[in-house]
């Protein structure tokens, strides 16, 4: 069985009502959505010998069926420079996750490659209930939390489709660089939109898929945090 596939069984077998962030990256890396380089360290040592695979800086953070939104309980800390930095970071989400979620079960500490700050954007997936699979865009933080700068689409979304929900958000012109700020690589974009709609379209038993942010550069483009929901 496919890798996604035998992911999505298992956590439904579990009675698991969302994927951790590893799994969610698994199954996108499947259907070729990028995601930031990661390794799940089962302990501070190892968190530090994946540190130095990946390559600094790196982020750290929690892994837990039961704390879905990570940076509230202290369970992300990013641009870790070095070992020592990865030593400290992990025995401080270990005391926060203790502190905000004591009973939490923990799987382990993700280690990941530390993306460079850039434009970012959302990608996300919702089941509407006459049409299915829906997906969203739009351009990360203020734009969709306060603007509500959005575009939808019923899933299996086209070529010329997924280029139009780009370029309709309001804050389109944000993409195709202002000042100093170089254009952002639209086609890379475009591809997620159409690997994500595949995807949903696959995997029915997907309730909701997040990803956010996405960095873009002006070539590629990087998921960092992914979240999938199932029905
Ligand atoms: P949460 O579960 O709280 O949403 P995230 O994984 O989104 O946790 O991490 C919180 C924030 O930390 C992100 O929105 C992003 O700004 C930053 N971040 C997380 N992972 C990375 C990474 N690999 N590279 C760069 N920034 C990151
Ligand atoms: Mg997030």
């Amino acid at each position: 069985m496919k890798k996604a596939s035998s992911i999505l069984l298992q956590a439904s077998q579990e009675r698991r009502k969302h994927l951790l962030e590893t799994e969610a990256k698994t199954v996108c890396m499947e259907y070729g959505i990028p995601v930031t380089r990661f390794k799940l360290a089962k302990d501070e040592a190892q968190a530090v010998e994946f540190a130095e695979e990946i390559g600094y800086p790196v982020v750290l953070k929690i892994v837990s069926p039961d704390l879905i939104h990570k940076s509230d309980v202290g369970g992300v800390i990013v641009n870790l420079k070095d070992a020592k930095d990865v030593q400290s970071a992990y025995k401080q989400i270990m005391n926060n996750v203790k502190k905000h979620k004591p009973d939490a079960k923990i799987v382990g500490m993700l280690v990941q490659e530390m993306a460079p700050q850039s434009t970012e954007v959302i990608v996300g997936a919702t089941k509407d209930p006459q049409f299915g699979p829906t997906l969203m865009f739009g351009l990360g933080g203020i734009f969709v939390e306060i603007l509500k700068d959005v575009t939808f689409r019923i899933a299996p979304v086209t070529e010329d489709e997924a280029r139009e929900m780009i370029t309709a958000v309001k804050a389109y012109p944000v993409l195709t660089g202002y000042r100093n700020t170089p254009p952002a690589d639209i086609e890379a974009i475009v591809e997620i939109l159409l690997n994500t709609s595949r995807l949903v379209m696959e995997h029915q038993e997907i309730k909701e898929l997040d990803l956010n942010p996405i960095m873009v550069y002006e070539k590629g483009a990087k998921t960092v945090d992914a979240r999938i929901i199932l029905e």
